[in-house]
């Protein structure tokens, strides 16, 4: 690290859990954000502030007058823009020291599994069912921890899934990929502004702590937000030895 970039990260270097060491770590970090939206907003905007070294953005959509809301990295001048080209420059002008590639496009297949193994952590900030699972399988067939934050309504509720540890669930141990759901997507329903905010948060929160290797990360726990109260309810979550998904793995 060079004078600025001592002095940027200065509150980070400061913490004992992180220092210099783990802020060097951060730095090395690539973090891939699936989804540029309301979860992905304020994700994105602490993980560049805090100095992730490569972010990855990934999202097939533009700038609505409806998306400003609720969506903090773009603006009403970049309605008709992609997300992605939006989140960037809202990236670099916090912090030009990044690298940020910005991928308008919906990952799936063998695309989606490429870019999950090319990166350290994997923030699932998707509005759909179909998405999550395929970017749960992806991560545990990459060994790649995924943050998955989903808030809909007054409603948000946030993991972290690392298949690296052996007692580690994975998304779909905890909704089955069969599950009758009710695919309720952002962009046809209700959504408190705040609450995305609060949920992107506690995601970049946890990213950043496997990134620099601090504290404990919100593996086996399911943290549920009920805004209306502002009531958080813990719920322990194991593994599914029958999963689909992750039962083979090695
Ligand atoms: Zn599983």
């Amino acid at each position: 690290m060079d004078d600025r970039q001592l002095l940027r990260y200065s509150r980070h270097i400061l913490l004992d859990e992180i220092g210099i060491e783990g802020q060097e770590r951060v730095l090395g970090a690539r973090a891939l954000l699936i989804g540029a939206g309301g979860l992905g907003s304020p994700a994105a905007l602490y993980l560049a502030a805090s100095g992730v070294g490569r972010i990855t953005l990934v999202d097939d959509d533009e700038v609505d007058l409806t998306n400003l809301q609720r969506q903090v990295m773009h603006t009403t001048s970049r309605i008709g823009q992609p997300k992605v080209a939006s989140g960037r420059e809202a990236l670099l002008q916090i912090n030009p020291g990044i690298e940020v590639a910005a991928l308008r496009e919906r990952a799936a297949g063998e695309r989606l599994r490429e870019l999950v193994a090319a990166h350290d952590v994997v923030l699932d900030c998707s509005d759909n069912f179909a998405t999550r699972q395929a970017v749960n399988r992806a991560c545990v067939l990459a060994r790649v921890p995924l943050v998955a934050g989903a808030v809909i309504r007054f409603d948000g509720q946030v993991s972290v899934f690392d298949v690296r540890d052996e007692a580690s669930p994975c998304y779909a141990c905890l909704f089955p990929e069969d599950s009758r759901f009710e695919d309720a997507a952002c962009s046809s329903m209700g959504v408190f502004a705040p609450l995305v905010g609060v949920i992107g948060a506690v995601q970049a929160a946890e990213a950043l702590k496997l990134l620099a290797g601090c504290g404990r990360p919100l593996v086996g726990r399911l943290l549920m937000l009920d805004g209306r109260g502002m009531e958080w309810t813990e719920v322990r979550i194991g593994r599914n030895p029958s999963c689909p998904v992750c039962h083979a793995r090695g």
